[in-house]
């Protein structure tokens, strides 16, 4: 059986456990993957602590240059990396392409790191005083990700964090590792010294060693909200500083002057897409007023019956299987607690089975109506095919829903009145909205952090706030006297009054 191991400057000891990477179209284990320990995380960072400093001060053109080439790499083999990342996650190919295509993004931006790390100047802040600031490295940076996107956010955050001068350790998802991976061994052929961008596999034994390891300058999360929280407890009370993406439960907001065709078009994609296994997919529907309730249902049935859900490698799928069988199973049982909580099951997924590939992870789409705000299937992320129809009466009340949610990710309203859109984009308490937008996933040179318990922690993945997450700063006050004797009192703290 195929064996997935760290990637580690000068190699590593054989593991001794391992976790099993399944082929969820089928059902089976197709590889193992190494489970690290502390030995391990440590292999890494002695690699690290080499390798850094050099790394700094290399002048950032060059660092950048290395992202050029990696970007370059990264193209030449995206229709390999995707079929790899659909084999293990599950989505479909095109999809797994967008995956890769968006921490690409991230990578264009860091080619431009030399701009972004420039520091501030003042000229004659005082008499013949100067003021200047730098952006310097952390040090070693680490990365715990996600299995549902095993390119975009490694490459969110190795992108800049790199580039900034730092070295990284990956710690990706024990569940499709192979990806970062591949990544990591294309940092290196794009230039990057060895050691620079490391790969250790594992799961909680592995992430809390990262946590407790007082070289670890930096800890960037993207996970479950309860593991975020732990992630971000844990890392700050070592001193460290740290960013911890959580869960979320994206609402779109229907009004009654919406284009309904287009919205269960662009539903459609945001609730099933990758099997509702996106961070930003949009699982609740909130429906502004009954008339508006009943013709989004009208349209939205048909319009799921005719999703075509296949293996991930079938060009013509919408969706194919969730990752694996406990995560099945957990998606069917929401569905059951939402039944047994009183919702209306209009169209049920479960024991959906695909001929030829009966023993894949596959889940038909669900739709619910008449969910409300008191129902834990509401309150919790489902993280599967499962779209749930919330009434509301009025914009306030809808406004209300999405900005009392536990988790505040991302949410979206679709309307045509360009006033009530302005409104709830300034009011709602979410840390990502799109206006007629689905998922309003920012552009690389934006960032991407959602609110309350979808982040713990004050900085937002990539962009400039990535640049300031993976870098401290340094402030210069430069004197160069003239040799005049200065009568000032050096006792009293200096002022520039
Ligand atoms: P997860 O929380 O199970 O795993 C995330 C990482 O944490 C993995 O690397 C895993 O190995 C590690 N981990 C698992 N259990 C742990 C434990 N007990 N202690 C320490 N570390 C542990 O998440 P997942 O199932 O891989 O991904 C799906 C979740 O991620 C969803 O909740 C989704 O909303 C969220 N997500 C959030 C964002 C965002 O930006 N907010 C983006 C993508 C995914």
């Amino acid at each position: 059986m195929r064996q997935i191991d760290h990637v580690i400057a000068g190699g590593t000891a054989a593991a001794s456990r391992f976790g099993d990477v399944y082929d969820p179209n089928a059902g089976t284990v197709q590889a193992k993957v190494a489970l690290g320990d502390a030995a391990v995380l440590e292999a890494a960072v002695a690699a690290a602590l080499k390798v850094q400093p050099g790394w700094a001060a290399t002048n950032p053109q060059r660092r950048a240059r290395v992202m050029f080439a990696f970007k370059a790499l990264v193209e030449r083999e995206i229709d390999s990396l995707a079929r790899m990342l659909s084999a293990e996650h599950g989505k479909v190919v095109a999809d797994a392409r967008g995956d890769i295509q968006r921490g690409l993004e991230v990578i264009e931006y860091a080619c431009g790191i030399p701009h972004a790390l420039k520091g501030e100047y003042t000229q004659g802040a005082g008499p013949g005083i100067d003021v200047y600031s730098m952006r310097v490295p952390l040090g070693i940076g680490a990365g715990i990700t996600p299995f549902n996107f095993p390119a975009m956010i490694p490459m969110w955050m190795f992108g800049v964090a790199v580039a900034c001068g730092n070295a990284f350790i990956l710690k990706p998802s024990e569940r499709d590792p192979s990806v970062p991976v591949r990544l990591a061994e294309l940092m290196r052929e794009a230039g990057a010294p060895e050691g620079i961008l490391q790969v250790v596999h594992g799961d909680a034994e592995m992430v809390n060693a990262i946590l407790d390891h007082p070289a670890i300058a930096a800890v960037s999360f993207v996970g479950s909200s309860d593991i975020a929280h732990h992630v971000y407890r844990r890392g700050v009370a070592a001193g460290k500083r740290v960013q911890a993406m959580g869960g979320a439960k994206n609402h779109g907001i229907v009004m009654p002057d919406a284009d309904l065709d287009q919205v269960v078009h662009d539903l459609a994609g945001a609730a099933f897409g990758s099997a509702g296994e996106r961070c930003m997919a949009l699982p609740v529907v909130v429906p502004v007023g009954e008339k508006t309730a009943l013709a989004l249902r009208e349209k939205m049935i048909p319009a799921m019956r005719k999703l075509r859900i296949g293996v991930s490698s079938d060009p013509e799928a919408d969706y194919g299987p969730v990752v694996n069988a406990a995560h099945k199973a957990r998606v069917e049982g929401w569905i059951a607690k939402g039944v047994e909580e009183g919702a209306e099951l209009v169209v049920d997924g479960r024991g959906f089975t695909l001929q030829g590939h009966e023993g894949g992870y596959f889940i038909g789409p669900s739709l619910f109506d008449h969910v409300t705000p008191a129902m834990e299937s509401y309150k919790e992320e489902i993280f599967g095919p499962v779209l749930q129809i919330v009434r509301a009466d009025g914009f306030e009340d809808a406004l209300r829903l999405a900005s009392d949610h536990q988790y505040g990710n991302g949410v979206a309203i679709f309307t045509r009145n360009g006033h009530a859109a302005r409104e709830f984009a300034a009011r709602v308490n979410v840390g990502m909205v799109g206006i007629n937008v689905p998922i309003p996933v920012p552009v690389a040179y934006h960032t991407f952090g959602g609110w309350k318990r979808s982040a713990f922690g004050d900085t937002n993945q990539h962009g400039p706030e990535g640049v300031k997450f993976w870098t401290k700063v340094k402030t210069v006050t430069a004197r160069w006297p003239d040799g005049s004797p200065d009568g000032g009192n050096a006792f009293v703290i200096p002022t520039m009054g």
